[in-house]
């Protein structure tokens, strides 16, 4: 059985029974979502060539939101020939200056248009509105206004290099940060000189083809940006296209293994950042209570769903009973619930299938007997939800400490020396992020250099900046996106 918190024992201030915020649900008038979408290929809406739609749906209240176009391998077949025709005619033709400027154009339309894109990405996501509009949707903007102004500055970036570009992206991206995924791939690819076909996942499509509108309205040249929507069999056929010069994707390591495998012997460029099994190790000189709001904000802030997500927590044994009382304060005063009010914390789960994975950990995770703790919530009645999960009790080698859940559950485990948590922090297959407190600026250089992940945050958590590069070591992928890094998979020099 997952046990709840034991109010009485465990919660000093208890929020649940005390107060609550009245409700502040963000509106949608101003938003408008079709009936239904088709593909976005050489600059305009088309059928899909199998006649064939699939639901989108809200996983906060399961409702359709709307009809969106099932690509087929002529779909995407369709969408390459206008990326490489565009590439000849316009984009490779055109000063390095005027490609700027249509992706400055594209920032700030998104900025113009940010609270519709905030709405749609919360409805059709799940992830609370004051995430998709305080972080996702900003950073969206960020990401295009920093790439563009690369675009006619290639060569300070790699002196002497000579920079081309490849010719097509392919790119297919998940549905944790749609729009921001589309932007970290569309926007250093057309800076370089590319063109792009885009699958987004297939149950977070619309604020790709919202993008897609407003690719429309910039004038982009017609078929520089296309987007299929479709699944799996949409992406693999994206991949196994012979005139893609280039395949970047961001998903499970499963699918990403598929892609290595499939374009193995083949000229195509490949970038893949996948799962991840972050450690988030607290000293016993960090400062308590920001360290605990980074850990909330690293497992719990987005339902878990973000693959550099901190859910392995290791504390230092002189601090772990205090954290452990104050991390389940402030589990308890976490809001769970409907994803569009401007409280929430914790949003819905993506989908069913997510929740059910989940769900099997968990049962997982009593089975290998571990303590699993959860906070007591009111959750709506229709809709996916998962509440904070706490696993204590929790051995090196279980499945919840090696595997990637994607969800609110967070491990715990303590340590004694940094040898020891350093031994752990590594000891799983994945190297994408991972977080350390302390207040010694000589313990951070000593365990950022030695914890093998890509990215590393001090005394803070799950901050981006489109300076940045970001990706992994080992099974979470393969290259940089973000940064000057992450214009070179898109050139050939
Ligand atoms: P998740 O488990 O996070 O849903 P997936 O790796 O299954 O991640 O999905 C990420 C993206 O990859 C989605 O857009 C999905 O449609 C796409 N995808 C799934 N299977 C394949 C495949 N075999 N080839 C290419 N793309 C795929």
């Amino acid at each position: 059985m997952l046990k709840e918190f034991d109010l009485k024992k465990d919660i000093k201030l208890d929020f649940t029974s005390g107060w609550s915020y009245d409700p502040a649900p963000e509106s949608t008038d101003h938003v408008h979502i079709k009936d239904q979408y088709d593909h976005f290929i050489g600059g305009k809406f088309v059928a899909p060539q199998g006649g064939q739609y699939f639901d989108t749906t809200n996983p906060a209240n399961e409702k359709k939101l709307a009809s969106v176009a099932m690509g087929c391998d002529k779909d995407v077949d369709a969408a390459v020939k206008a990326a490489r025709t565009a590439y000849d005619k316009y984009w490779s033709k055109m000063s390095p200056r005027d490609r700027g400027r249509y992706i400055y154009r594209i920032a700030r339309m998104i900025q113009e248009r940010a609270r519709e894109f905030a709405v749609i990405e919360t409805l059709d996501g799940g992830k609370p509105i004051r995430e998709s509009r305080d972080v996702d949707v900003p950073l969206v903007a960020a990401y295009f206004f920093y790439y563009a102004g690369w675009a006619d500055k290639l060569q300070y970036a790699f002196p002497g290099g000579n920079p081309k570009p490849l010719g097509v992206a392919g790119q297919i991206i998940p549905w944790n940060f749609p729009l921001l995924m589309a932007a970290w791939k569309i926007a250093p690819a057309l800076a370089t000189g590319n063109t792009v076909v885009l699958k987004p996942a297939e149950t977070t499509p619309l604020t790709s083809l919202k993008l897609a509108e407003i690719i429309q309205e910039a004038d982009l040249p017609p078929g520089v940006v296309n987007i299929v929507t479709g699944a799996g069999d949409t992406g693999a056929s994206i991949v196994n296209h012979p005139n893609v010069d280039k395949i970047a994707f961001t998903g499970s390591t499963n699918v990403g293994k598929i892609i290595q495998k499939s374009i193995a012997g083949t000229n195509k460029k490949l970038t893949l950042e996948l799962g991840g099994k972050a450690a988030n190790i607290i000293f016993d000189d960090a400062t308590i209570d920001q360290a605990v709001e980074g850990i909330i904000n690293g497992i719990f802030f987005n339902q878990g769903h973000v693959c550099c997500a901190g859910s392995r927590l290791f504390v230092q044994e002189g601090v772990a009973d205090i954290i452990r009382d104050k991390l389940i304060d402030r589990m308890q005063s976490l809001i769970v619930g409907d994803p569009m009010d401007k409280n929430t914390d914790i949003g819905a789960i993506n989908s069913k299938e997510q929740l059910g994975t989940i769900q099997r950990y968990l049962e997982i995770g009593l089975n290998e007997g571990n303590e699993i703790y959860q906070t007591k919530c009111d959750l709506p009645d229709k809709g996916y939800w998962c509440c904070p999960t706490l696993v204590a009790n929790v051995s090196q080698s279980s499945r919840l400490v090696q595997e990637e859940i994607f969800g609110p559950v967070l491990t715990i485990q303590t340590f004694r020396t940094p040898e020891e948590v350093l031994e752990k922090a590594n000891n799983t297959p994945y190297g994408l992020s991972g977080g350390v407190w302390t207040d010694k600026g000589s313990k951070i250089f000593n365990m950022t250099n030695k914890v093998r992940a890509g990215v590393m945050w001090a005394n803070t958590f799950n901050k981006f900046d489109p300076t940045s590069p970001f990706g992994g070591y080992k099974e979470s992928g393969l290259g940089r996106e973000g940064g000057l890094h992450g214009l070179y998979p898109y050139l050939k020099f």
